[in-house]
């Protein structure tokens, strides 16, 4: 039986450039992935490139091969490079990208949002055919001789003082394989982890059911803005969204709902899209495709690693790194494995750099997060209080989940004094809670 340097379980971008850069360094490497074709998306992502500056411990930049055409767009047969400047890898894009240039946060009544763009209206993300992207990836990979198994699911990975062996199932066939070294790549799911008693200990906060529905005719739609509507009187307590539809159909509405066992996306979607402010917009519009997944937050693997085995991108994850992320482990996990295999501590010094690149590996934000969450802590009146305070004001063009909340805040507490006199009854809710803990903010 072949025994592989690395078994590398699951093809998304973690996987993929675990295996690219693998290969480049000279390892014998074997991918195992459960889809057929990965170049037809199956688990939603709204597919941005984010531009933030040090988002995730990386500012990503994409060099694009045409000028945006009259459209507003890049057609599909540019040449782009989606490039890391802090770690120096460059990923090949053929394909479209539609740029997103403002993001706005409405309040109930609308007429007071939270704003950011950037003053010459650069884009801060991108949107793209991640799928086009992975098929790109996995040309490369495969030309660069690494062995390649879809359909095949790994459902138990046995670390061994030799190395690792993965039982996998095929068209309901099973069978084992054996590797000197694993990669879990497989996603949020973290089955292969999960297998390994790698995810005790990790704290689960939530489950989110996230549709995502393309839709055409929606009135008011501009594919170059990302768009979040922050009142109960939308029908959630996470704020739908509004964003930019598929490569190929950019001129498609990607609306986006997150709810949870009591408050089920469909019925989020009939209330959002027929009784709320914005129902309007609904009223000549088609779903054109509809998508689902769910997320489950576990708080992040502060050692993802053990023995043989490594987990990479989401399977470690607090949410998701994000494509770009995943693609950096991938980067990283590449040298540790030449590393490993010299006998030398590589998943060690992955950890130190997975520690140090990713927000959600720092305790102290996830509770200022979960601080600045709006609904349905504040009323819808109240929210619009508090985004009156912003009117005139443009913040910098931000994606981050992370950093756009936080900066929302920052402008809003430049209003202190006048909250204090105008709205006590706000004020004291604000000091409560932004000094919450994270259990506290979490329970
Ligand atoms: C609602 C939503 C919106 C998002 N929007 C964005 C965005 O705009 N931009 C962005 O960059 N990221 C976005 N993401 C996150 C992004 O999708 C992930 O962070 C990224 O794809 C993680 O890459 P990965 O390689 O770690 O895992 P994945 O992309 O999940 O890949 C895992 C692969 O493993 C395979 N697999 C799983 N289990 C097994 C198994 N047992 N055996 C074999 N194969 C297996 C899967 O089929 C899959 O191909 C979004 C995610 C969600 C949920």
């Amino acid at each position: 039986m072949s025994v592989y340097d690395v078994a590398i379980v699951g093809a998304g971008p973690g996987g993929l450039h675990t295996a690219k850069w693998a290969a480049k360094k000279g390892l014998k490497v074997l991918i195992i992935e459960k889809r057929k074709d990965i170049s037809k998306m199956t688990r939603y992502c709204s597919e941005h490139i984010i531009l933030d500056e040090n988002y995730n411990g990386d500012t990503i930049v994409v060099q694009t091969g045409e000028e945006i055409g009259p459209d507003g767009f890049i057609g599909p047969n540019s040449r782009n490079k989606i490039k890391s400047t802090k770690f120096g890898w460059e990923v090949d894009y053929k394909g479209p990208l539609c740029p997103v240039r403002d993001k706005f946060y409405y309040s109930a009544d609308r007429a007071h949002h939270a704003h950011y763009a950037w003053p010459d209206k650069r884009p801060f993300a991108w949107k793209y055919d991640k799928a086009g992207l992975l098929k790109q990836i996995l040309d490369e990979v495969l030309a660069l001789g690494v062995e390649y198994l879809n359909e095949t699911t790994c459902y138990q990975a046995i670390d061994t003082a030799q190395g690792v062996e993965l039982k996998c199932v095929s068209k309901g066939k099973k069978f084992k394989i054996q590797a000197k070294k694993m990669i879990g790549a497989d996603g949020a799911t973290a089955q292969v982890a999960q297998s390994l008693g790698m995810n005790e200990g990790r704290v689960y906060f939530a489950s989110a059911l996230c549709l995502a529905l393309y839709m055409s005719n929606v009135k008011d739609y501009n594919p170059a803005e990302w768009c979040g509507y922050w009142g109960l009187c939308y029908g959630s307590n996470f704020a739908p969204l509004l964003g930019t539809g598929p490569a190929g159909h950019f001129e498609w509405a990607d609306v986006i709902l997150i709810g949870h066992p009591k408050q089920m996306p469909w019925a989020l979607y009939e209330f959002f899209t027929k009784k709320s402010p914005v129902a309007y917009m609904f009223e000549n519009a088609k779903i054109e495709q509809s998508h689902c997944c769910t997320t489950k937050a576990y708080s992040p693997m502060k050692k993802p690693y053990k023995g043989n085995c490594l987990m990479v991108g989401d399977a470690a994850a607090f949410v998701e790194t994000q494509a770009q992320g995943a693609l950096n482990c991938g980067y990283w996990a590449a040298d540790a494995l030449v590393k490993e295999l010299d006998g030398k501590p590589g998943f060690e010094e992955y950890t130190k750099t997975w520690l140090e690149t990713f927000e959600f590996n720092d305790d102290g934000m996830m509770q200022v997060t979960s601080g600045y969450a709006l609904i349905p802590y504040y009323t819808d009146e109240e929210v619009v209080y508090l985004f009156s305070l912003l009117d005139g004001v443009t913040m910098n063009g931000s994606w981050s989940q992370y950093d756009s909340p936080r900066m929302l805040w920052r402008e809003i507490h430049k209003n202190d004094e006048r909250i204090q006199n105008e709205r006590p009854e706000i004020w004291e809710k604000i000091t409560k809670q932004q000094s919450k803990t994270l259990s506290d903010s979490m329970s």
